[in-house]
């Protein structure tokens, strides 16, 4: 995409935040703030144990859309010198940050007050649902975070510059992070795969996901808003990890 077209959008994005000013961020994680109706124990699924070791039940942290971004295109999208503005403390030493930026699509389709969470990174990256990406009009792949060669790209809009990347959105793999300590309580290593069972109003077991394992990691599951709306979870509910 050459500059032309970049300012273009940008000037046609700065123009839609005119016309929406001092709007909040949202929370656009939607099943949030209901907990799904249970239709039975967590105890109930079978193999939810290993021999020797502690059920793994684990909370549930719903990802609303987010994006990472390198110092430079912090001062590029918000002004020279500028540095992030810590919110809300997450695991790992990472924060959501005040910045939110709108992001746009290879089709000119934007949307807006998508959070920063900081600290900088080496590279940045956008995670985005398979539901915002139609939205966008865009195919990103499903990726760990920063796996990116070969991701889509990603316009992003701040109030001070714009900043394309040639690849950079991703829709996040669904994850568990945990501590040493559970890993060995749990019976489970860093890469290993397991099902995580839900017995919510809409009951299922997502399949397939990864266990990152980390001493600054606290035990959470990531799932993102498609994930958790899809199976009626919320940051209220515990799902429990299959590993037959
Ligand atoms: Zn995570």
């Amino acid at each position: 995409m050459d500059e032309e077209l970049i300012q273009a959008m940008t000037a046609r994005v700065l123009e839609r935040l005119g016309r929406i000013p001092d709007r909040q961020p949202e929370d656009e994680r939607g099943a949030a703030d209901a907990p799904g109706e249970l239709c039975g124990k967590n105890e109930n699924f079978e193999s939810g144990i290993r021999p020797g070791h502690d059920r793994l039940i684990v909370p549930i942290g719903v990802s609303a859309r987010h994006a990472h971004l390198t110092p430079e295109h912090i001062e590029r999208l918000f002004g020279a010198g500028h540095v992030l503005t810590p919110k809300k403390e997450l695991m790992g030493g990472q924060y959501a940050a005040e910045e939110c930026v709108t992001i746009v699509g290879t089709k000119l389709r934007a949307i807006e007050n998508v959070r920063v969470l900081g600290p900088p990174r080496k590279a940045s990256q956008v995670e985005i649902s398979r539901t915002d990406a139609i939205r966008l009009g865009i195919n990103p792949p499903v990726r760990d975070s920063g796996d990116l060669a070969g991701s889509s790209p990603i316009a992003l809009v701040g109030p001070q510059g714009a900043v394309y990347l040639e690849e950079g959105c991703i829709i996040a793999k669904r994850h568990i992070h945990m501590s040493r300590p559970d890993a060995e309580r749990f019976g489970v290593r860093d890469g290993d795969t397991v099902k995580v069972g839900f017995r919510t109003g809409r009951a299922g077991v997502l399949d397939d996901v990864g266990i990152r394992v980390d001493d600054s990691f606290s035990l959470e599951m990531h799932i993102d808003a498609d994930e958790a709306n899809s199976l009626g979870i919320s940051d209220k509910t515990d799902g429990t990890v299959i590993y037959a």
